[in-house]
């Protein structure tokens, strides 16, 4: 008799396995907590569902296991999750920096599309519904749910997610049965999340927001870089180059922590051109800061090097030019922690990738136990690494736990 296959979890990753494991001969069930499925894919790019990157690679995300990671996304690359989506109906295209979107911009529609086709390849859905226990029970697992079921199975995915956004359902409780399971659960904490800062000195700078890159040290030691949009909040940083080192802080005991920030990640060398014109030209040093920053960060800047904003540039004191290049390329900011999980995009921790054989998504401890998506320890930065490693990773389990 074929094996019945349980998909615990009906997110992005979860949805995948169940459209995967339909393609064999064996039955699929699929239990979801939320009273609908894939809740927090529809929510995700801001409600247009930022779903891979042009650019994926290995390199791009924080995981023990760099090397399988990198022959996973090798065989689930970008091209081929396009192709995926588009077989389900799901048009997509890339912008200018590689960022994928649906052609609908509508992360909902896809979760209904994909929501759609699993039903259409009878994979037996049963929303509302929480698994509370997983036991080992012969060459199976006994699957109790809260409404007072339970079923055998004889392979299960395990596909629950992270803690991230438990107003939408996120929560960690599988790693509980996991770790009974004899699995190694690392306790989750969260990524792609605000960094709180120390900003009263900067308090001005609220809701200004520019392209950076940044630099993490703790201790004086580089943790981790990150480029991309930057926004200055009334408790700290946002954006995605704020976000992409969320991970880093928690995971390290080093401190202080202080954040560099440079504010002409592109425009550096144009900007020192200008400033050697404006000083035989007698430009005021207001005008030549803003050819390149916000005015409230021109300001600010000015202030730094101890010179009123209507100074002739061509008067800056080689000492101020200096401490100029210096607060443009490297502004310091003392890091003082992590927004919680109600803010964060992702939850970092989980299960480790190296317990994982990923040429199926077996746990390599539990014969047919399979585990996909954010329920594992991969970190990818904004732009749609983290829904591509769901759907690839998914769809591996599904491949996988439909062998016989
Ligand atoms: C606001 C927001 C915006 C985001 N935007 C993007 C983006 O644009 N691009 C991108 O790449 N990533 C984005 N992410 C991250 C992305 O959503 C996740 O990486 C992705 O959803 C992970 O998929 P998953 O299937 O592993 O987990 P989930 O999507 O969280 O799905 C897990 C499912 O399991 C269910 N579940 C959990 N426990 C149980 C249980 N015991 N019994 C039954 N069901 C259970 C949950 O209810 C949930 O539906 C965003 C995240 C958030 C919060």
């Amino acid at each position: 008799m074929n094996p019945t296959i349980g998909i615990i979890g009906g997110g992005a990753a979860g949805l995948f396995a169940a459209l995967h494991a339909a393609r064999t001969t064996c039955e699929v069930i699929l239990w979801e907590a939320n009273p609908t499925l894939g809740r927090k894919l529809a929510v995700t790019g801001g409600g247009r569902g930022n779903l891979s990157h042009r650019g994926l690679g290995a390199d791009r995300y924080a995981c023990d296991a760099p090397e399988s990671l990198h022959a996973l996304l090798h065989r689930f690359n970008h091209d081929w999750l396009r192709r995926e989506l588009l077989e389900q109906g799901v048009l997509t295209y890339c912008s200018d920096d590689g960022w994928c979107y649906p052609v609908s911009h509508s992360a909902a529609a896809v979760s209904a599309i994909l929501a759609t086709a699993v039903a259409q390849h009878h994979v037996m859905v049963s929303t509302g519904c929480r698994i509370t226990a997983v036991k080992k029970i012969g060459d199976g697992f006994m699957v109790r749910d809260d409404l007072g079921g339970g079923r055998t199975v004889q392979r299960l995915i395990v596909a629950t997610g992270g803690k991230a956004h438990p107003q939408l359902g996120g929560d960690d409780d599988a790693l509980a049965w996991l770790a009974e399971l004899g699995v190694t659960v690392r306790p989750m904490r969260p990524a792609l999340a605000p960094l709180i800062a120390e900003v009263r000195a900067l308090h001005k700078l609220q809701g200004v927001r520019l392209d950076v890159a940044a630099e993490l040290y703790g201790n004086g030691l580089l943790l981790g870089r990150s480029t991309g949009n930057l926004i200055f909040t009334q408790f700290g940083l946002n954006g995605p180059a704020a976000m992409d080192l969320s991970h880093l802080v928690h995971a390290s005991p080093l401190q202080p922590m202080q954040l560099l920030l440079n504010f002409l990640p592109h425009h550096l060398d144009a900007f020192m051109t200008l400033v050697r014109q404006k000083r035989k030209q007698g430009w005021p040093l207001q005008a030549l800061l803003e050819s390149a920053l916000p005015a409230k960060l021109a300001a600010l800047i000015a202030r730094g090097i101890g010179a009123p904003l209507d100074q002739d540039v061509a008067a800056l004191t080689e000492e101020q030019s200096s401490r100029l290049v210096s607060l443009l390329t490297a502004f310091p900011i003392a890091v003082i922690g992590v927004k919680g999980f109600h803010h964060a995009q992702l939850a970092a921790g989980g299960v480790p990738l190296s317990e994982i054989d990923t040429a199926t998504m077996e746990c390599r401890g539990v014969q047919g136990l399979f585990l996909a998506g954010e329920v594992l320890d991969v970190v990818g930065p904004c732009g749609g690494f983290n829904l591509h490693f769901a759907f690839a990773s998914g769809a591996l389990a599904g491949i996988g736990a439909g062998r016989l």
